[in-house]
């Protein structure tokens, strides 16, 4: 064993540039990735949802939906496949009074309580837009103007991590369209054009670019490939950490028929409806504000102030 080594004073953490900003926005909640926001840092959440909201197209269905959904939705989506890494299972004490009172007394007694859980038909939402198009589906065909729907719900992802923009427990934001390739097509371009303007009026640098999903594995190197070559996903990307890679803080994706197989959503010829969505990640965009404008929201550019009326 090399005692030099052992002795050596630890080498000090290493920094990230957004944690200067930690006490501004957060406050810590005993687990990595999720934590209190405080009032700051939610009014520019607040005022982030306000600006989304007037830009919101006629004829928008709004819907909020809770942080969990159902365990069989989300297992037809397909996530197990794409992302078992990030599912999060709600599981419970079930059983009887004695049952569950024995199991839970075992952490009294410095026992493990988590042996008697059971996995629950919950899971906690990882994307705002999966419950809606079984929601749309229920209805029949697709009308020939297609849906559009406005939705939002705090995600869950487990991805761990000492980053302020990347988060366990995140709020999303939405609009998804559904219809013909045509009419996916056209609203993807159209959203990639007003989202530039969002970020001009927020003062915020960016670059779009062609993505990929972090799908996992081997096998999921082989979907993100395919899903490059036909470039079903761009980023708005934000710059939180000068010349390093941009972290994406809207994404637009184009899910082709999908979701219109997987939930039996068709159009009037019976063909697959095509899906697409565009998602705000309204935490990280509250980051990069406060990333790119500085802690104090006082001294932020008079122009940004106004556009999140604050
Ligand atoms: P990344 O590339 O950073 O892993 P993603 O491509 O998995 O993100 P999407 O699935 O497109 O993200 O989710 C939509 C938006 O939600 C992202 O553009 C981002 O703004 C936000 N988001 C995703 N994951 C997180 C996270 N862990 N913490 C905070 N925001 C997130
Ligand atoms: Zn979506
Ligand atoms: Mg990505």
């Amino acid at each position: 064993m090399n005692m030099n080594v052992m002795n050596a004073p630890a080498s000090p953490p290493v920094q990230d540039p957004l944690d200067k900003l930690f006490d501004t926005m957060f406050r810590p909640m005993n687990a990595q990735g999720v934590y209190a926001r405080t009032g700051a840092y939610e009014s520019v959440v607040e005022g982030l949802a306000a600006l989304i909201s007037s830009r919101r197209e006629d004829e928008t269905e709004i819907f909020r939906f809770p942080p969990v959904m159902s365990r069989a939705d989300l297992e037809r989506h397909g996530y197990l496949k794409s992302f078992p890494n990030l599912i999060g299972c709600v599981a419970c004490l079930e059983g009887s009074e004695a049952e569950i009172r024995a199991a839970a007394d075992r952490h009294g007694q410095g026992g493990d309580w988590t042996t008697s859980l059971e996995p629950a038909d919950l899971v906690l939402t990882p994307a705002s837009c999966y419950p809606v198009y079984p929601i749309a589906a229920e209805r029949g065909p697709v009308p020939e103007r297609g849906y559009r729907f406005d939705v939002a719900c705090d995600c869950f992802r487990r991805e761990p991590s000492a980053h302020l923009d990347r988060l366990q427990s995140f709020r999303m934001r939405e609009y998804v369209r559904v219809g013909t390739p045509e009419q996916v097509a056209a609203f993807r371009e159209s959203w990639i054009v007003r989202a530039k303007e969002i970020a001009d009026e927020l003062g915020l640098p960016y670059t779009v670019e062609q993505a990929s999903d972090p799908f996992f594995g081997r096998l999921g190197q082989i979907m993100a490939f395919s899903q490059l070559e036909q470039s079903l996903k761009f980023e708005l990307l934000i710059p939180l950490r000068g010349a390093a890679a941009g972290t994406a803080c809207m994404s637009f994706n184009y899910h082709r028929e999908h979701f219109g197989t997987t939930w039996g959503l068709h159009l009037a010829d019976g063909e697959p409806a095509h899906t697409g969505c565009v998602a705000f990640g309204m935490d990280r965009l509250a980051v990069a504000l406060f990333a790119t404008h500085g802690a104090t929201i006082a001294g932020w550019p008079p122009s940004v102030r106004a556009a999140l009326r604050l």
